[in-house]
């Protein structure tokens, strides 16, 4: 079993507007993003999928260029109630399919026999006491 795991800051402002208190309004947090990837195998490189992938389970860079898409914006422009819980999910689906994007494009034919890299979980770390993590059940 290889586990990857990816710890992203990303800057975000949102307002909650059926909130009844502070967060009703417009204000930032910096928020940590956490993500980890299990990929079930005992091989290396003798293995197809990571001799097709050069050794990666999947590239960090992709990983990192999903969470920037939320970096430095107004979080309502991208989801209709932006809490953490929500950004948990919707970044996990992104990473989902993402994943399944960047094999269907590099690699050929493994998928059958060997399985793929699977998302277990998302955190999105509001401030250093609260998280949200969203996995399907
Ligand atoms: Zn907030």
């Amino acid at each position: 079993m290889y586990k990857l795991r990816v710890t992203r800051d990303i800057a975000g402002a949102h307002y909650l507007p059926d909130y009844e208190g502070k967060c009703r309004t417009m204000h930032g947090h910096t928020w940590t993003v956490e993500v980890l990837i299990a990929y079930q195998s005992d091989l290396g490189l003798t293995g197809l999928y990571l001799a097709k992938t050069g050794g990666l389970i999947v590239d960090f860079r992709l990983i990192k260029e999903t969470i920037d898409l939320f970096d430095h914006v107004t979080l309502n422009d991208l989801l209709p109630v932006p809490t953490a819980e929500h950004l948990a999910r919707e970044l996990y689906w992104r990473l989902t399919g993402h994943i399944g994007n960047w094999l269907d494009c590099d690699v050929e034919g493994y998928t059958k026999d060997l399985g793929t890299p699977k998302v277990e979980w998302v955190r999105v770390w509001e401030s250093k006491e609260c998280y949200a993590e969203y996995a399907p059940s």
